[in-house]
C-alpha cells in the first residue's frame, strides 16, 4: 500500500503498490517519501476521502498509533519510542556549563537569576514537553500522508470518574454488550494503585502475569469494589486457594513517576487536541482480547481507531521510529578540552544518517575521522560487523532527522 497526497499537498486515500508504480511510470507522479512509501500526484484530482479514524496509545514511553476508515480497513500503524534522555542531557550540559565558568573564560561581569524560563509559574519541566511533543508530531505527521476525520486517544488505563459513579460508562465507550465494564475499570485502576506489582511477594516470584483477587472471596459476600481487591502474580494467587499461604497486609507504596507523567500528559494533550475523543485502556484491553490480536502498542492503537469491531488488514507494514537528540552538544574533548570534535560530515557522513551497507540499511552511531563508523539498527542496537564498515563502501540514503524511522512486515495477520 502506498500513500498519495494531492498536487495542492492534501492526503488522499492509498492506492495499490500497482497504481502507485503505473503513475510513477507514466510520469504522473513523484516519490515524496521512502519510509513510508508516499507519492504526490503532479496534477489536480478531485479530494475523494473516506472518513478515517486514527487512534493514538499515549504512553510516557511508547506512542501506538493506528488510522482505520469506516469499513475496519487498517491503513496505518506505527510506534514511537519517546526520547528518555532529555534530563540526562540536561545535567550534562549544567556541568560543561559549570566546568566553563570554573575555567574563568568569562570575560564579562556574572549574570543571575537571568534565566525566564525556569523561574516561569505553570512551566512544564523540559522532559514533559518533549513527550508532548512527541505525541503531536507523529499526529501531525500522519494527517499529512491521511485524511485524518476523527482522532481518538487512549489517555489512561481505567476512568477515575468511574470508579466512584460506574453510570458514567454507559453513555460512551461501549461498543459490545456482555462485558463488565465497571469490573475491568476497578481491576485497571487496582494493577494501577498496586503498581502492578503483586502485593505479597513483591515481585520476588518473577512471575509477570499479574491478577486480580478478591480478599473477601465473593461467594462470602466479597464485593467488586476496590478496597476488596488486590494485585497478585498468578504464582501467589493459585498458592493462596490452594491454601498454601496466607495473605501479607501492608499498604503498596506511592505512584511511579510515570503515573504522574501521565497525568500532566493527558490533561495538556486533550488541551492541544480539543476535537480529539479520550478512550481508556480497560476498555481497549476487552476488545483486543475479543478480537484476539497480541499485546502490542500499535494493536492497541488498531483497537481504539476501530472502536472495538472487527479489523481487516490492508497494511502489514508496522513503522518504528525512536527519537533521537538534533545533535551533539559537546565541542571538545580531552583532559583540557584541547581537542576540537568534528560537528560537520566526515566524507560525507553525518551521526544518524541512514545508510545502505552490503544491501542492508543501517544507522550510523558513530564515526572514526580516519574513514570508518559504527553502525546500529534502527532500535539503537550496535552492530558488530567484521571487518569494521568503511565510509567509502557505503552509500547515505537519508540525512539525519529527529527520529529514526524503519518499518517491519508483520507475518500471520489478515
Ligand atoms: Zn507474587
Ligand atoms: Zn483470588
Amino acid at each position: 500500500m502506498v500513500y498519495v497526497i494531492n498536487f495542492d499537498n492534501t492526503p488522499l486515500m492509498p492506492c495499490a503498490s500497482a497504481i502507485a508504480r503505473l503513475l510513477l511510470k507514466q510520469g504522473k507522479a513523484k516519490c515524496m517519501k521512502r519510509t513510508p512509501f508516499t507519492i504526490k500526484l503532479l496534477y489536480q484530482t478531485t479530494n475523494y476521502t473516506q472518513n478515517i479514524t486514527l487512534g493514538v496509545d499515549t504512553g510516557s514511553g511508547k506512542i501506538g498509533s493506528s488510522a482505520v476508515n469506516d469499513k475496519g480497513d487498517v491503513i496505518y500503524m506505527s510506534q514511537v519510542e519517546i526520547r528518555n534522555d532529555i534530563s540526562d542531557k540536561l545535567k550534562q550540559r549544567s556541568n560543561y556549563r559549570r566546568n566553563r565558568r570554573n575555567r574563568k573564560t568569562r570575560y564579562r561581569k556574572a549574570r543571575w537569576l537571568n534565566r525566564k524560563n525556569s523561574i516561569r509559574s505553570d512551566r512544564f519541566s523540559p522532559t514533559m514537553t518533549s513527550k508532548i511533543s512527541s505525541h503531536l508530531k507523529e499526529i501531525k505527521f500522519i494527517q499529512t500522508i491521511l485524511p485524518i476525520s476523527k482522532i481518538i486517544l487512549e489517555t489512561a488505563t481505567f476512568d477515575p470518574h468511574a470508579l466512584k459513579n460506574p453510570a458514567v460508562l454507559s453513555n460512551k465507550w461501549l461498543y459490545q454488550k456482555g462485558i463488565n465494564y465497571g469490573f475491568a475499570n476497578t481491576k485497571a485502576y487496582v494493577l494501577d494503585r498496586d503498581n502492578h506489582t503483586c502485593q505479597h511477594c513483591r515481585g520476588k516470584s518473577k512471575d509477570s502475569k499479574l491478577e486480580v483477587h478478591h480478599i473477601i472471596f465473593r461467594k462470602n459476600g466479597g464485593s467488586d469494589e476496590a478496597s476488596n481487591l488486590v494485585t497478585l502474580c498468578k504464582m501467589c494467587h493459585d498458592s493462596l486457594h490452594g491454601g498454601n499461604i496466607t495473605l501479607k497486609g501492608g499498604k503498596s507504596k506511592g505512584y511511579l513517576k510515570h503515573a504522574t507523567q501521565m497525568n500532566g500528559l493527558r490533561v495538556q494533550l486533550l488541551k492541544l487536541l480539543p476535537s480529539a475523543d479520550e478512550t481508556f485502556g480497560f476498555v481497549t484491553k476487552e476488545h483486543r482480547q475479543l478480537l484476539n490480536l497480541p499485546k502490542e502498542h500499535y494493536m492497541d492503537a488498531v483497537v481504539i481507531a476501530s472502536q472495538g469491531s472487527e479489523v481487516s488488514f490492508k497494511t502489514n507494514v508496522v513503522l518504528f521510529k525512536k527519537g533521537v537528540s538534533d545533535g551533539d552538544y559537546q565541542q571538545f574533548k580531552g583532559i583540557r578540552s584541547e581537542q576540537r570534535i568534528p560537528t560537520g560530515k566526515i566524507q560525507g557522513f553525518r551521526k544518524f544518517d541512514k545508510v545502505r551497507y552490503l544491501g542492508v540499511e543501517y544507522f550510523i552511531k558513530g564515526r572514526m575521522s580516519t574513514g570508518y563508523a559504527i553502525l546500529m539498527d534502527a532500535k539503537g542496537t550496535k552492530v558488530t560487523l567484521k571487518p569494521i564498515p568503511k565510509f567509502s563502501k557505503m552509500e547515505r540514503v537519508q540525512a539525519r532527522k529527529s527520529w529514526i524511522i524503519s518499518q517491519e512486515t508483520l507475518q500471520n495477520i489478515s
